[in-house]
């Protein structure tokens, strides 16, 4: 057991399959996401709550846990090199912060698919909450994803492999400072971003 699960819990809330989700956490909050059904792909953003000027910023994320695979222990960091959450708890151990979000553009055009809108237009709804938009979203974390990269750099055919999560797996975020989360439940059937089955996660805030 770890020390999260001894938090009350503040906030409990089901997203549903390809649905959007946010919330403003206190600094020393937890973010507990869960995949319930296993292999569903969680797209995220994350802002300094008081001036969302800053935000995540996965180059600074990457180069300082030195690692292309974010798991327990590592912070997701903002661009002004402060540590927005950090992950404090971690059953699945696949986080990819280099593929992005699926959008409507993207799905036309790595599959030729049409009026299939994705992540990012699911990030424009809860920014939109928040008086935020387009301009407003970066390369995010893929929670519960696979982006496995060969040794020659070459990546797979549909770039996300299969999702990488069993049923009731989950990520502890801690807020490192007032912050603002945004999710995306990924719609995703193109690619095993959500296992080719988008399903429902568990969004919980732990903390006193
Ligand atoms: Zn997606």
């Amino acid at each position: 057991m770890n020390e999260e699960d001894a938090l009350p819990v503040i906030q409990d809330e089901i997203v549903a399959p390809g649905a959007p989700w946010s919330a403003r956490l206190q600094r020393g909050r937890v973010l507990r996401i869960v995949d319930l059904e296993g292999e569903q792909g969680v797209d995220f953003l994350c802002y300094d709550a008081a001036d969302p000027s800053e935000r995540y910023y996965a180059p600074n994320t990457i180069k300082k846990s030195g690692t292309l695979r974010l798991t327990t222990g590592h912070a997701l960091y903002s661009d002004r090199g402060r540590p927005l959450f950090t992950i404090v708890a971690d059953t699945c151990g696949h986080h990819d912060t280099i593929a992005g979000c699926c959008s409507a553009p993207s799905n036309a055009m790595l599959y030729g698919v049409e009026d299939a809108p994705g992540c990012r237009e699911n990030f424009l709804t809860a920014l939109a909450e928040h008086g935020l938009g387009w301009t407003d979203i970066v390369p995010n974390v893929n929670f519960f994803c696979a982006v496995p990269i060969h040794e020659e750099g070459r990546l797979a055919e549909r770039t996300f492999v299969d999702g990488p999560s069993r049923p009731g797996d989950h990520v502890d975020l801690r807020a490192e400072r007032d912050v603002l989360a945004i999710v995306s439940n990924c719609p995703q059937v193109n690619n095993p971003a959500a296992g080719g089955r988008p399903s429902p996660i568990r969004i919980q805030i732990l903390g006193g």
